[in-house]
């Protein structure tokens, strides 16, 4: 390295890499097909992308720590922004756990921009990317956070940020793990009743220990089915049942419904061996439930693709070699989960391709004794690898 490259860099460590007291690592973006009608309309919002991360990383920090606890280890933060399927995911949350990616799908901004005719390109940037630092930053139980309550501390983040999606709804929510906006708002109440240090208190509770229910009792002395019963009751008899008044934001809604399915254009291919491009595992045409309201039907195709992309890229990473703490017991805690998310209909020939794909050393040679002959089911593996590992 030259001596005046050196000192452009020695210049940025000391003067831009802290932000009132919080450490900025560093931010570089991506961009894999500038063609893409998605990145025409991201540069075409008016955003200067160095300010927009650096308030992303800071606005997150300072939401959940102080500068005294807020993690240091995240080297780097990469936004690319790609044709995909679905809206965004972050990976590299507990593996590469020093550098993240944050994936940002192209078609999805075509989209927004043709459904909302541009009114909502910048808010709907701004809000996706806020989101989805907030994965880069936050704890996860060691990676056995229930994911619906991951999701929720995101928007709340978001929310606080004020990039407020039009279709948002306060009361909506049936279970207090729906995710996304149905558990922010559920964490919003909880802080009016428990004070501003409310959901810091929930992530930094996740920093060393395993999910369980003991976290709500530690923290509010009940269960989250009953502190969500109280929220829920705040809404019985309020007229429209907990549906804010309409703003002018509203008039957007009808033109929000649900994406049509990403066309994947022969020119969507990505150089690498990016394995998120494979479009198998992932549905997008479909939602979960059916139901009568669009922005319903939109809550759940991003609920569904975002949290199957993430699955699938950290099943794709989740490895085993017989030696790691927690045993066999929580990798396939972790294991089981993913494949949850992913396809619970998975048959057991699919679920031990994938298992021998993630075993390694020790635990690759126990497979080869415990199923010679390949006939073991899914569950007797599991059960052999508990015992012995
Ligand atoms: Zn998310």
């Amino acid at each position: 390295m030259s001596n005046e490259k050196q000192a452009v860099t020695d210049e940025r460590d000391s003067k831009s890499s802290k932000f009132r007291g919080y450490r900025v690592p560093l931010l570089r973006f991506q961009v894999n097909d500038v063609c893409h009608d998605g990145a025409t309309v991201v540069f075409g919002a008016g955003l200067n992308f160095h300010e927009l991360l650096t308030d992303a990383v800071i606005g997150v920090l300072s939401a959940l720590y102080t500068p005294e606890t807020a993690p240091t280890h995240v080297r780097s933060v990469t936004l690319i922004l790609r044709p995909m399927d679905g809206v965004a995911y972050t990976t590299g949350m507990d593996i590469d756990d020093d550098h993240k990616e944050i994936h940002f799908s192209t078609n999805y901004m075509a989209g927004v921009h043709e459904r909302s005719h541009g009114t909502q390109d910048k808010e709907e940037i701004l809000g996706v990317i806020r989101h989805e630092m907030v994965h880069c930053f936050q704890y996860n139980a060691m990676g056995t956070a229930n994911g619906g309550l991951i999701e929720g501390i995101a928007d709340w983040v978001r929310y606080k940020a004020g990039f407020i999606p039009p279709h948002w709804r306060d009361g909506t929510a049936e279970h207090w793990d729906q995710g996304y906006q149905n558990t922010a708002y559920f964490l919003l109440w909880l802080e009016k009743q428990y004070g501003l240090a409310t959901v810091p208190r929930i992530n930094a509770w996740m920093k060393k220990r395993q999910y369980s229910d003991e976290l709500w009792i530690e923290l509010f002395g009940e269960k989250p089915e009953a502190l969500f019963r109280k929220y829920k009751k705040t809404f019985e008899g309020s007229p429209g049942g907990g549906i804010q008044i309409p703003t002018h934001r509203d008039t957007l809604e009808a033109s929000l419904s649900p994406p049509s399915p990403p066309a994947v254009s022969p020119s969507a291919s990505v150089p690498g061996n990016d394995m998120a491009d494979d479009q198998s595992y992932v549905e997008v045409t479909k939602p979960k439930q059916d139901t009568d309201k669009a922005n319903d039907r939109t809550v759940s195709f991003f609920q569904i693709s975002e949290m199957r992309l993430l699955a699938r890229d950290r099943l794709f990473k989740l490895t085993f070699d017989g030696d790691e703490d927690g045993g066999a017991a929580l990798f396939f805690n972790k294991f089981d989960g993913l494949i949850e998310v992913l396809d619970p209909k998975m048959t057991d020939k699919e679920r031990k391709l994938l298992l021998v794909t993630a075993l390694r050393k020790k635990a690759a040679d126990f497979l080869s004794r415990a199923d010679p002959h390949g006939r073991a089911s899914y569950d007797e593996i599991r059960h052999r690898f508990q015992i012995a590992m």
